[in-house]
C-alpha cells in the first residue's frame, strides 16, 4: 500500500522544483505562447480551501502544546500544526473540533510517539496485506487455470476494497493524527539528509508520505476516466497491413494481418530483418506509416479499418481491392483521405488537463511532471535528463552504429532504430529445450518441489533456500505467469506459472525463473526488513533488475553451461541500442508534457505541431548524426505518451538500474547472498538503495563500461 506521493507545506518549496520543471529547452512553434501565468490563474489555490480561522487556531495550539510539553517540542509542534492545518477543510470540524483533535493527538513524549509508530506500522501493515489477499482471492478465477471465466467473475476482480481507505482515513481523522505527529519530506530533503537518516526516520517518512495528499474524489475520477479514454483509443488504433500498397499496388503483408500502433508496428520491423527479400521495403513501409501517425496526415479512414487500400507514401486511398475480413465497415461515402483530425494529440491533452486539475492539492509536487519524478521515481528530471543525454552523446554510439551497418551492408535508415540483429546464440534449440524441462518439470507441483535445489544452484545456502521456498506457493496461471507478493507477514508469495498439458516447456521455464526471481525479492523486502513501512523496492525497475538476475540463469539452472561471451555481448548490445532508442523517445515525453504545461490553452493540432517539432529537435541532436537523415518524426511513436502520464523515462532508467545490479552479482561472484543483501535495503531513494548495493548512485556507467567491452569482445563486425 505504499502511497508514493509526497507533498510538503512551506510555499517555498515551490521554488525548489521551479527551475526542474522549467529547464527543458526544446524549441516550441511560435504560434502558440500562452505563458505559465494564465493557466495560474484560472486554477484553485489549496490555500482557497482552508478555513479561514485556522491560523489563529495554529497560533493558540502552539502556545498550549509548548507550555505543556515543553519548549523541546516547539519544533514538531509547530511542524505538525502546519501539516495538519494544510489539508483540513470546513466540512472536517470547526476551530473547536480542530484544537481538540490537537490536543488529544499529538504525541508530547518519547514513549507515547513510539507506542503511536509502533502501532500504526503493525496495522497500517495488517490493513494493506488483508486488503491485498482479498484482492488476490477476488481474482483468482481470471488469474488462475481454473475454468470458464464468467462476467460476474471479472466484476469480482475488478473491485480494489481498498478504494477508499484513504478518503475513510481523512474522514475519521487518522490521517490528521499521522500529520501532527510525523514528518512530510520533500525529495530535496530525502536526497540531501536521507543518507544519514535512522531506519526510524525513513520509515517516519513513508509513513507520513501515505497521507501527503487529499485529491478530491472527483478528480481523481476524471484522471481515471481520461485515462481509461486514451487507454480505449490506443487499445483500438490498429493498421490493417493487408490493405497497404505500393506504388504498383502491391500487397507486402499477409492478410489479416492486424498491427496495434505501435507496438505490433514496431515488432514487425524487428521481425521483417530476418526476411532477406522482402523485408527492407515493408520497414519502409511500416516506417511511413508511423509517421503519418504521428504527424497526423494518416487518413481517417484507414484506421483500423480494413475496408479502403491505403498507400502511406503518395497517402491515396481506393475501396479494398480484395477482402480479408468479414468486419470490413461498407464505406460510405466514396473513399477520401481526409486526416485524422488531430485525435491523437486532442486525446493525449484530455490527460493534461485531468492531471492538472490534481496540482493544486499537491503545493510541492505541483504539475504531474514534478510528481512522476518527485515523487513516483524519486530521482529528480535534471538528473534522469543528464543520464539519457550521456547515453545519447556516448561515443559509444556510432560505434555500435557502425557495426549494425557492417551487418546490414547498407547504410542506417531510421527504422534502424529498432535493429534486433544482436542476438544471444544458443547451443541448444527451443525444441531440445522444451523437451528437457517437460521431462523435469510435469507439473506447476514438480517446480514448486524443486525451488529450493534451484536456489542452491544460484549460490543460497541450503538453510537461506528452504527458508525462502516455504514463503513461495505455485499456482497454475491462466496467462504466461506473474509473481504477485505478499503484503503482510503471515502471507505468502505467489508463483503463477504456466504448465502445459505435456508439462511446462523452455518459455514457461524462462519465465518461471524470472518470477521466482520476483518473489524471492518480495520475501526478502518484506519479511526480513526491520520495518515494515520499508517493505519492497524503490520501484519497479529494480525488482525487475533483480528478476532479469535470476532469468540470465535459467540454462544453468538446468545444469546447462551458461552463455558465452560472445552471446552476452551480444544482448548487451542490444539492450545498450535499445536504451539508446528509448531515450530520446523518453525526451520527447517529457518535452511534450512540458510544453502542454506552458501552452494550457492550445488546440489539438498546436499539440501536434509542438509534438513533431519536438521529435525532429531531439532526433536532429542525437540521432541525425547517426543515421544522416534529418526532421525524422519517429521519436514520437510510443503510444505510452498518449494514454500512461509520462512513464515512458522508466524505461531507459530500468536498463541502467539493470547493468548496475548485474554487474555488482558478478563482483560479489555468488548471488544469493548479494541479492539478500540488496533486496533487504527497502524503499528507500534510488539513488541511496544503489549506494547501499553498488556503492554508486543510479546511472549509465555500468550499461556504458559493458557496452565497451561488449564491443571489444564481437569486434568490428563479423
Ligand atoms: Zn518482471
Amino acid at each position: 500500500m505504499r502511497l508514493a506521493i509526497y507533498l510538503a507545506l512551506l510555499t517555498a518549496a515551490v521554488t525548489v522544483l521551479g527551475p526542474q520543471v522549467h529547464s527543458w529547452e526544446v524549441p516550441v512553434p511560435s504560434s502558440t505562447n500562452s505563458p505559465t501565468a494564465s493557466m495560474a490563474a484560472s486554477q484553485t489555490s489549496a490555500a482557497e480551501v482552508t478555513p479561514s480561522w485556522v491560523k489563529d487556531s495554529v497560533a493558540k495550539m502552539e502556545r498550549e502544546l509548548v507550555a505543556k510539553y515543553g519548549e523541546l517540542q516547539r519544533a514538531r509542534v509547530q511542524r505538525g500544526l502546519q501539516q495538519v492545518a494544510e489539508f483540513w477543510r470546513a466540512e472536517d470540524g470547526d476551530a473547536a473540533t480542530f484544537e481538540d483533535f490537537v490536543r488529544a493527538n499529538f504525541a508530547g513524549d518519547q514513549v507515547t510517539l513510539d507506542t503511536m509508530f509502533n502501532r500504526l506500522e503493525s496495522l497500517l501493515e495488517q490493513l494493506g496485506g488483508h486488503m491485498h489477499e482479498i484482492n488476490r482471492e477476488f481474482r483468482q478465477q481470471s488469474d488462475l487455470d481454473l475454468g470458464p471465466v464468467l462476467p460476474f467473475d471479472e466484476i469480482i476482480g475488478g473491485y480494489d476494497p481498498s478504494a477508499h481507505v484513504l478518503d475513510d482515513f481523512f474522514q475519521n481523522k487518522l490521517a490528521f493524527v499521522v500529520l501532527l505527529n510525523f514528518p512530510l519530506t520533500r525529495l530535496d530533503q530525502r536526497l540531501k539528509d536521507g543518507p544519514s537518516w535512522s531506519r526510524r526516520q525513513w520509515a517516519e517518512a513513508r509513513l507520513a508520505q501515505g497521507f501527503s495528499k487529499r485529491i478530491p474524489a472527483d478528480v481523481n475520477l476524471g484522471i481515471a476516466q481520461a485515462e481509461a479514454q486514451a487507454g480505449q483509443y490506443i487499445a483500438e488504433y490498429n493498421i490493417w497491413m493487408y490493405h497497404l500498397v505500393d506504388a504498383q499496388r502491391q500487397r507486402l503483408f499477409p492478410p489479416k494481418m492486424r498491427l496495434l500502433s505501435h507496438w505490433n508496428l514496431r515488432d514487425e520491423i524487428k521481425a521483417d530483418y530476418a526476411d532477406s527479400s522482402g523485408g527492407l521495403a515493408k520497414q519502409r513501409m511500416i516506417q511511413q506509416v508511423m509517421e503519418r501517425i504521428v504527424t497526423q496526415t494518416i487518413p481517417a479512414e484507414v484506421v483500423n479499418n480494413p475496408a479502403f487500400d491505403w498507400n502511406p507514401f503518395t497517402n491515396d486511398v481506393t475501396t479494398a481491392a480484395a477482402k480479408d475480413s468479414d468486419t470490413a465497415t461498407v464505406p460510405a461515402a466514396k473513399p477520401n483521405n481526409a486526416r485524422e483530425p488531430d485525435t491523437r494529440y486532442a486525446t493525449l491533452q484530455k490527460t493534461f488537463f485531468a492531471s492538472r486539475k490534481a496540482d493544486p492539492y499537491s503545493p510541492t509536487a505541483p504539475t504531474l511532471i514534478a510528481r512522476r519524478f518527485n515523487e513516483d521515481r524519486e530521482i529528480p528530471e535534471a538528473r534522469v535528463r543528464a543520464m539519457l543525454e550521456q547515453v545519447l552523446t556516448s561515443p559509444l554510439v556510432p560505434q555500435v552504429a557502425k557495426l549494425i551497418e557492417s551487418r546490414l551492408k547498407r547504410p542506417l535508415e531510421p527504422f534502424d532504430v529498432w535493429y534486433s540483429g544482436f542476438r544471444p546464440g544458443s547451443q541448444y534449440t527451443e525444441a531440445q529445450l522444451d523437451e528437457m524441462i517437460a521431462k523435469k518439470y510435469p507439473t506447476a507441483r514438480a517446480y514448486q518441489q524443486d525451488i529450493p535445489n534451484l536456489l542452491m544452484k544460484l549460490g543460497f545456502s541450503p538453510e537461506r533456500a528452504q527458508y525462502v521456498a516455504r514463503n513461495i506457493v505455485v499456482d497454475p496461471a491462466r496467462g504466461s505467469g506473474h509473481a504477485m507478493g505478499a503484503e503482510m507477514r503471515a502471507e505468502k508469495a505467489h508463483l503463477r506459472t504456466r504448465v502445459e498439458k505435456g508439462g511446462m516447456n523452455y518459455k514457461g521455464f524462462n519465465i518461471a525463473v524470472h518470477e521466482m526471481g520476483h518473489n524471492v525479492e518480495q520475501t526478502f523486502s518484506l519479511n526480513d526488513i526491520d520495518h515494515t513501512l520499508l517493505k519492497g523496492v524503490p520501484n519497479t525497475a529494480f525488482t525487475e533488475a533483480l528478476a532479469f538476475v535470476f532469468q540470465g540463469h535459467d540454462l544453468e539452472l538446468l545444469g546447462l553451461p551458461a552463455p558465452d561471451a560472445r552471446s552476452q555481448s551480444e544482448k548487451t548490445l542490444n539492450d545498450f541500442w535499445g536504451t539508446y532508442e528509448i531515450a530520446g523517445v523518453a525526451l520527447v515525453d517529457m518535452a511534450v508534457w512540458h510544453w502542454m504545461y506552458d501552452h494550457p490553452r492550445a488546440t489539438p493540432k498546436e499539440l501536434n505541431d509542438a509534438t513533431v517539432l519536438i521529435s525532429k529537435d531531439v532526433w536532429n541532436q542525437y540521432y541525425a548524426p547517426v543515421f544522416h537523415k534529418k526532421d525524422v518524426v519517429l521519436l514520437g511513436i510510443y503510444s505510452h505518451m498518449i494514454d500512461s502520464f509520462l512513464y515512458l523515462p522508466d524505461y531507459p532508467i530500468g536498463h541502467m538500474i539493470a547493468f548496475q545490479i548485474e554487474e555488482q552479482m558478478k563482483k560479489a561472484g555468488s548471488i544469493g547472498p548479494e541479492f539478500e543483501r540488496m533486496a533487504k535495503m527497502g524503499d528507500v531513494t534510488p539513488d541511496l538503495w544503489m549506494e547501499n548495493a553498488t556503492g554508486h548512485p543510479v546511472g549509465p556507467e555500468a550499461l556504458l563500461a559493458a557496452t565497451q567491452s561488449a564491443l571489444a569482445s564481437v569486434g568490428g563486425g563479423r
